[in-house]
């Protein structure tokens, strides 16, 4: 009938706005390497904030003790102890808690989130066992691995630049995010110190690095996408401080906020951007990450069921709800291959409350879950491979085997697996063989905890 035509004529233009060949990829890592230069040039350079990390030295495989990290990054937030034993012993013992943050807390105040935080902190250190030895009179100290976009004043300092990921909290902008955690300890007296606060990028780059010592790029493709990296530090303008003994810092690029003419951008990313709590910024994590894959899937499931009568002739009206389809259920839509798509059909019926379907429609909902996807996993490619190619390691060089090894972390590369092979393909296709067969992507699960925990042993005040 004409509205399925129409219904075609909607996927075939989405597929064709959404398209990522290989010269677009090219082009987005190119100017990726521009923005990157003009980011470490000067502040306020680029859309790339390319945040100097106050990490000189990733870790070296000796660090000693018992520390604890922190994570708040995205829809969970997790404590962590580690006793972490040297060269030969390496992470001797570690525990973890993991909370969901409640969402009204994303948008509250400043001193209600910390708090929540620090509560969850105090309970897990009062299970704190004998196996955890801590010297008498000895203070406990804390790695603060925190997600967001900060201006860092020292390895243990920085203020909040803005919130992304669906947190907005207006009175945490500006302020030291450290001192903020302090505060909060502070008023339920709990003593510690934050020996390092770093970005999740940072800790899985130093967790990864620890592992495996040819890491030299780390991606997080979770709720929300951002990469970190080693820089030469003489390849920094805008660092006026002393150059440090390594030649070398760590960069958080913050790319999540990359944005550029290249990128495929259709109308339905550009209203999902209208309409989130931060218009106009982070626009390639807005096509990339996980917070908002399922989201641009319902805004085409939306049009078709508007325009097209999709889902025939009443609009679900759980379809006009805002982030129903969240990435896990459509990355499990995406990866049924029962003959009737079972899984969508239930799916559809769970979250939607379409009583039925039929398989040409599945298969239209499949196809749009390979549109969105394809285009996130290509385009994360594009970034690695700008990267790559800002440092040089995009091509082979002349006698020299130097290998390039990128920690991934994040939920969504390591759970969406049609997402993280199209990436790593991607890659592949990229580079090409021969260089191809020099690098290396790794998940760094749950690097970005150790690698905070790390670097505040690198940086305790006991050493
Ligand atoms: P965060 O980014 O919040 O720190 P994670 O790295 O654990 O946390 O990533 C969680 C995100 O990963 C979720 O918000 C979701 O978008 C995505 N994700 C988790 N599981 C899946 C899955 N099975 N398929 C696709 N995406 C997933
Ligand atoms: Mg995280």
């Amino acid at each position: 009938s004409g509205k399925w035509a129409r219904v075609i004529e909607i996927l075939k233009a989405f597929e064709e706005d959404c398209a990522t060949p290989v010269a677009k990829l090219r082009q987005v890592a190119d100017a990726m390497t521009v923005e990157m230069h003009a980011g470490l040039a000067s502040e306020g350079g680029s859309k790339l904030k390319m945040l100097i990390s106050y990490v000189d030295n990733l870790p070296s495989g000796d660090e000693t003790g018992f520390f604890y990290a922190l994570d708040l990054g995205g829809t969970n937030f997790r404590v962590m102890r580690v006793l972490l034993g040297g060269k030969q012993d390496r992470v001797v013992k570690r525990e973890f808690k993991e909370e969901s943050i409640p969402p009204h807390l994303m948008t509250g105040k400043s001193d209600e989130l910390f708090d929540f935080i620090v509560e969850v902190l105090a309970k897990f250190v009062a299970t704190e066992g004998e196996d955890f030895h801590l010297p008498p009179g000895r203070q406990r100290e804390l790695g603060f691995t925190f997600s967001f976009p900060v201006k860092q004043t020292s390895l243990s300092s920085g203020t909040l630049i803005n919130w992304t990921k669906g947190f907005s909290i207006d009175d945490t902008v500006g302020e030291d995010v450290v001192g903020e955690l302090v505060k909060a300890m502070e008023r339920v007296g709990l003593d510690m110190r934050v020996a390092a606060l770093v970005n999740d990028t940072i800790g899985t780059l130093a967790g990864g690095r620890y592992t495996n010592p040819d890491v030299v790029v780390a991606v997080i493709l979770g709720t929300g996408t951002n990469a970190a990296y080693v820089e030469r530090a003489h390849a920094i303008p805008k660092w006026h401080g002393l150059l440090p003994k390594s030649g070398e810092m760590v960069i958080n690029m913050e790319w999540g906020n990359f944005r550029s003419s290249h990128l495929p951008l259709t109308e339905y990313d550009h209203s999902l951007d209208l309409e989130s709590l931060n218009p106009g910024e982070q626009i390639l994590e807005k096509i990339i990450s996980g917070m908002y894959l399922g989201e641009i899937l319902r805004r085409v499931l939306l049009k078709m069921a508007e325009e097209a009568a999709f889902f025939g002739d009443v609009v679900p009206p759980k379809l006009r709800i805002p982030f129903i389809i969240r990435t896990p259920n459509m990355s499990a839509m995406h990866s049924d291959t029962s003959p009737d798509l079972k899984v969508v059909g239930s799916k559809l019926k769970d979250i939607l409350e379409v009583p039925t379907s039929s398989l040409k429609m599945r298969k239209v909902v499949i196809s749009l879950c390979n549109i969105i996807a394809s285009r996130g996993a290509r385009l994360s490619a594009a970034g690695i491979y700008g990267i790559l190619k800002k440092i040089g390691r995009d091509a082979a060089k002349d006698g020299e085997s130097q290998k390039s090894v990128i920690a991934m972390d994040g939920g969504l590369f390591e759970h969406y697996t049609q997402f993280s092979e199209s990436m790593k393909s991607s890659l592949k296709e990229l580079l090409g063989d021969e260089v191809s067969e020099s690098v290396e992507v790794i998940l760094s699960n749950d690097g970005s905890g150790v690698g905070a925990a790390l670097l505040a042993a690198s940086h305790s005040q006991y050493l």
